[in-house]
């Protein structure tokens, strides 16, 4: 492991101004990410700032009904807050899906979003990687990908970002508060990721300098009618292969509002915006999801080992369609 300089940030201004001060450094929150990658060489930031001091662990209904949750919430507090498992059940279940008690116990709300790609080759320093060193290849793209992206690939990377959490926030169109030394903003998830492209090594529009404070949800009609659906090589305790997140309104039997968002298939959580399109206005009716289902894998380009992911997404939103038409 590389040597590093260590500080606890007493609050927010002092965070921002190491970050400003040590080029390079990265924020600790709970550890349960960038320790791995620490001890494994795959990162090697010269200075870490400690912001679990920072006073932002609560999470809020709002009296418009949105929520607001502090960055440093823990993954396994919001999965169990009241609010959330009475009116935003996809956010409780894609926290639940992933990692372990033990890990959600320690994880926080903005690791989370911030959490690195499983993609063996990012987190072993002894292969090339354009994300860790740019310029260097991309050996996923003719080895061992079978746990990598089908769409939105670039012939710098092809690697999935592997939070099932913000799979769930994409469906319920959250949006991410940030600040740094020119003030605060608030950016919607969708546009908060980034696809690889020729930078797979920044991989959202965070600049160096920025915290994120806090995850705002909407008070959306369609988030209590919510499900997260995810598919894995074991049952607990592993990354998503594919998942799906899900919500929608009914007006009788048929789509008045409905949000699809797929995991593991991409750099970011992949909004299913054409089969969305395919589905509203009409009752789930068989030959209305089968349309679905295409819609959903339109534009997949595969690799040699990830094929079965079309087959599975495809499938992942059947089953998720069979959920909603249940609940119609
Ligand atoms: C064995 C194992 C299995 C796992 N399985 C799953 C799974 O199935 N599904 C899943 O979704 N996740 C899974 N995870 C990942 C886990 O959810 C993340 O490690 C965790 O959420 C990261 O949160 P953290 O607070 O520990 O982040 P840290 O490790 O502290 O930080 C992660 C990154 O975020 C940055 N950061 C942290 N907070 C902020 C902030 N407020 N502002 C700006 N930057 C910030 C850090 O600088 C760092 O780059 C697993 C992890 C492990 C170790």
């Amino acid at each position: 492991m590389n040597p590093f300089g260590y500080v606890q940030a007493g609050n927010d201004v002092s965070a921002l101004s190491y970050k400003v001060q040590q080029a390079g450094s990265l924020f600790l929150a709970g550890g349960t990410c960038i320790v791995d990658l620490l001890t494994q060489g795959a990162l090697r930031p010269p200075f870490l700032i400690d912001i679990n001091a920072l006073p932002l662990r609560a999470i809020t209904l709002q009296d418009d009904n949105s929520l607001i949750i502090g960055a440093l919430a823990s993954n396994s507090a919001v999965a169990h807050h009241p609010s959330v498992l009475s009116g935003y059940p996809v956010l409780s279940e894609s926290i639940l899906a992933g990692a372990s008690a033990q890990i959600r116990n320690a994880a926080s709300i903005g690791g989370n979003l911030l959490q690195k790609t499983r993609c063996y080759y990012y987190r072993d320093p002894s292969f090339a990687c354009n994300k860790r060193t740019p310029g260097s290849g991309c050996p996923a793209i003719t080895g061992a990908n079978r746990m990598h992206a089908i769409f939105g690939t670039s012939e710098q990377c092809i690697a999935v970002h592997p939070s099932d959490m913000a799979v769930g926030l994409s469906a319920l169109d959250a949006a991410i508060h940030t600040e740094s030394s020119r003030g605060k903003r608030q950016i919607a998830i969708d546009d908060f990721f980034l696809l690889p492209g020729d930078t797979p090594d920044r991989e959202t529009i965070l600049e160096q300098d920025e915290l994120i404070t806090a995850v705002e949800i909407p008070a959306t009609p369609f988030a209590r009618k919510s499900n997260y659906l995810k598919v894995r090589d074991r049952s607990s305790y592993a990354f998503a292969l594919v998942s799906v997140a899900g919500a929608v309104v009914f007006e009788g039997n048929s789509v008045k509002e409905i949000r699809l968002s797929a995991g593991g298939v991409a750099h970011k959580p992949w909004r299913l915006q054409e089969a969305e399109q395919t589905l509203l206005g009409r009752a789930l009716e068989e030959g209305v999801i089968a349309r679905a289902m295409e819609s959903a894998v339109a534009g997949a380009k595969t690799y040699r080992q990830n094929a079965v992911k079309v087959d599975l997404l495809k499938r992942c939103v059947r089953l998720m369609l069979h959920r909603f038409r249940e609940m119609a």
